[in-house]
Order: structure tokens, then C-alpha cells, then sequence
């Protein structure tokens, strides 16, 4: 999960992490407001999305850049009125961009020097691990590509927690002395702190700078929290921003389902990670290629089943289903029931292959074959694969003809 530059700021404050103040905005006037409660200083206005790049980023009603410094509130009116509600495409966007919907406006920092750290788990040595550079405000992949060598890195035990020491060294390879050093060493500790605490996988800030007046701050954020412990965190999940998400995947995670959506045709709805990718693979093994991967989970409902339709239906690119399900904690006749509920309520209108197994299995299929619905049938995994590759391959066939 990721969350605003905004957001990021407010846990920057509660754990210490130096940073300037500011505000967020929905409206030019709230933005305005924001500028004069900050005093009288430059005013930077930032949009807000989930994806960097935005200092070089274009909108698409060719206003440039999704940062701006700005001298007067008024202007920061103006400057907030061409950023909100706009598209702004940057190169980690795509060229579809992302609507802004709110920016963040802050005391602006008068960069001296700007600076790169991060705090993220490093798998090759199993163990979170602090990067500095001085290359701040670069992609830090082309500092590691042309540049390695001003990359700087400290592994950190897991139990013992960054060091004092090894942050002052960071500063000291950052070329920092002296009170800047301190600040910077104290700044690392703080951020190794809330990496822990609120159970990240990434924390980054670029650029790190020093101010023309000797202050370490941090001017942007980004975070990625590790999914499977964000049920330690509800203060975090209520950050999360829909918007910003595939919205097949936020609707399949208010019905529990886990989707993920791919470039192929051919719809899957399977029971257990582990079934559903066994059933992409022999999905492209009879030639044809799934649409998603989609796991209902062990015991999904007639309500799952029937919201899990909808979503792979929602895709257009989607030519046929193929429903394998594996009927232990969850029976086969509840499925069955889920699957008519579904075709009928979707008016559904492509070829569905179904394969039941394990639990009142033969309840299954009765309720199915005795429907009337078109509903193909199959034995075993193979046989359901075959199955629905031919009937996509006879549909598309049809239809060009
Ligand atoms: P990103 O492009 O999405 O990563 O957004 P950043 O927050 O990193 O901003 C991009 C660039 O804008 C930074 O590298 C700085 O050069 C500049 N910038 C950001 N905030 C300030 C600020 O407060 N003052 C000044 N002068 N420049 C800023
Ligand atoms: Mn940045």
C-alpha cells in the first residue's frame, strides 16, 4: 500500500523527522488559506498522487510541472487552480497521468544541497539496510546505473536497530560535518524508527536537503507498507487512497477476493492461491491465456462468488470463464448455487466452463446441469482447460466469420 506526500509528512512529524511545516488542499482557497496561515515566506505547491516524478511532470492541459515555488498567496491560488481536478502525466505514471484531486502547500525550502536516503529490505542480505547518495533528486536507479559509487549503504541488524554510529557515518559519506552531520545522523534514526514501527517495506526521500540557513529536512516521501501486516495498523489502512488504485482490485478487496488483473482473455475464478495459478499455467498450456489471477478463498459466499462474476466481467477483454473449485471447507453445492445466482444476475453471454471437485460435489453438478443454464461441464483440471481454450478459439471463430 502507498500513501500521499501529505500523509507521509504527518508520520514524518510524529516521529521526528524534520521536515517544513504544511498543509494539504482540496480548493484554490483552502490552498490560499494554507499559503497565509504559513507566513510570509516562499510557498511551495505540490500535487498530490501516487507516483513521483511530478517536479518534471506535465498536466495534460499543458500546464508544466506538479511542483511549484511560489512568492505569494495569491499566486499559490492560481498555481492550485491549474493542478486540481487536472490530469498531471509524469514518467512514472503512464500516459493515461492521474487526476489531482489534492496538493500539499508548504514553507518552501531554500536548497542548498539535496541529498538521497532510504530505509528498505534488502533481500539479498535478509535485512533492512539505510541508502544514502548525493545525488538527491535523481532517479536513484540512474545514480546506481552511471554512478554507483556515490551510493552508500549501511545493512542493519534486525534486533539491534540502526546504530548511532553508522548513522553519523552515512552523514559523514553524505559529505556532511559538524551540527548538519548531527542533524542528519539524528534524521536517519528517526526514519529507521518509523520504517519498524509502522511496518514498512520502503521509505524514501529524495531529495534530503540542506537549507542555505544549515537545515537537514526531508522535502518529499514516498512509502510502501508491507500488505500483510497492515492489519497491525488501522491509523495506516485509513490513509489508503482508492483513487489511486486499479479499481477491479479495490472492489475485489471489499469482497475479501484476491485479483489481479492480466493481459489475456480468458477469466479465471479458482479457489487457493495456489489452484489459481495452477490454472493459468494450464490455461497457457492448452494455448489460451488468462484474463486474471483470482482466488475466492477457502470458504467464499454465494455474495463472493456472485461480486467476483462482476469484476472479471467488468474486463472487456475477457472472452470465456473457467470456475475451478476444490470443494474442502468450501461445498461444491454453494458454489454451484453462487455460479447460477451470478449467470443469471450478469445476463452472462460468453462460454463458462465449470469443474467441481471434493465436497458434495455431485450436488454441485446437479444443481448445474439441472439449470438450463449454459453452463460447459468439465471432469478434471485438464479437461476444464481444453474446454473453455476451445470454446473461446470457436467464439472468436464465429465472430469473424
Ligand atoms: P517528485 O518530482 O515527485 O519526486 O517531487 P519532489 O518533492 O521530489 O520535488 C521535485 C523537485 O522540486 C525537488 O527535487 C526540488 O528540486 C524541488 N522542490 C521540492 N520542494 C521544494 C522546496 O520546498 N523548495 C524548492 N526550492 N524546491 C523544491
Ligand atoms: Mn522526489
Amino acid at each position: 500500500m502507498n500513501i500521499h506526500e501529505y500523509q507521509a509528512r504527518e508520520l514524518f512529524e510524529k516521529y521526528g523527522v524534520a521536515a517544513p511545516a504544511g498543509k494539504a488542499a482540496s480548493t484554490p482557497e483552502e490552498a490560499e488559506a494554507a499559503a497565509r496561515q504559513l507566513g510570509g515566506g516562499e510557498i511551495v505547491v505540490k500535487a498530490q498522487i501516487h507516483a513521483g516524478g511530478r517536479g518534471k511532470g506535465v498536466f495534460k492541459n499543458g500546464f508544466k510541472g506538479g511542483v511549484h515555488v511560489c512568492s505569494r498567496p495569491e499566486e499559490v491560488r492560481e498555481v492550485a487552480a491549474k493542478m486540481l481536478g487536472q490530469v498531471l502525466v509524469t514518467h512514472q505514471t503512464g500516459p493515461d497521468g492521474r487526476l489531482v484531486n489534492k496538493i500539499y502547500v508548504a514553507e518552501a525550502a531554500q536548497i542548498a544541497r539535496e541529498l538521497y536516503v532510504a530505509v528498505l529490505l534488502d533481500r539479498a542480505s535478509s535485512t533492512p539496510v539505510v541508502i544514502a547518495s548525493t545525488e538527491g533528486g535523481m532517479d536513484i536507479e540512474t545514480v546506481a546505473e552511471h554512478t554507483p559509487e556515490k551510493i552508500f549503504r549501511e545493512p542493519v541488524h534486525p534486533l539491534m536497530g540502526l546504530q548511532p554510529y553508522q548513522a553519523r557515518l552515512l552523514a559523514q559519506k553524505l559529505g556532511l560535518k559538524g551540527d548538519q552531520a548531527k542533524q542528519c545522523a539524528k534524521l536517519l534514526l528517526c526514519l529507521y524508527k518509523l520504517f519498524i514501527a509502522a511496518d514498512c517495506s520502503l521509505v524514501e526521500v529524495n531529495p534530503l536537503v540542506v537549507t542555505r540557513s544549515g537545515q537537514v529536512q526531508a522535502l518529499d516521501a514516498k512509502f510502501n507498507f508491507d500488505d500483510n501486516a497492515l492489519f497491525r495498523h488501522p491509523e495506516i489502512v485509513a490513509l489508503r487512497d482508492t483513487a489511486e488504485e486499479d479499481p477491479r482490485e479495490v472492489e475485489a478487496s471489499k469482497f475479501g477476493l484476491n485479483y489481479i488483473g492480466l493481459d489475456g482473455n480468458i477469466a479465471c475464478l479458482v479457489n487457493g492461491a495456489g489452484l489459481a495459478m495452477a490454472t493459468m499455467d494450464i490455461i497457457k498450456y492448452y494455448g489460451g491465456s488468462p484474463a486474471n489471477f483470482l482466488d475466492v478463498g477457502g470458504g467464499a459466499s454465494k455474495e463472493q462468488v456472485t461480486a467476483a462474476f462482476k469484476i472479471i466481467l467488468g474486463d472487456r477483454h475477457v472472452r470465456g470463464i473457467l470456475v475451478n473449485i476444490f470443494g474442502g471447507i468450501m461445498q461444491c453445492d454453494i458454489i454451484a448455487a453462487g455460479i447460477l445466482a451470478a449467470v443469471e444476475e450478469t445476463h452472462l453471454h460468453i462460454p463458462l466452463v465449470v469443474r467441481l471437485e471434493g465436497s458434495n460435489v455431485e450436488l454441485g453438478k446437479k444443481i448445474i446441469s439441472e439449470s438450463g443454464l449454459a453452463v460447459i461441464s468439465a471432469d478434471s483440471l485438464a479437461d476444464g482447460a481444453e474446454k473453455i481454450v476451445a470454446a473461446v478459439k470457436a467464439a472468436e471463430k464465429d465472430a469473424r466469420d
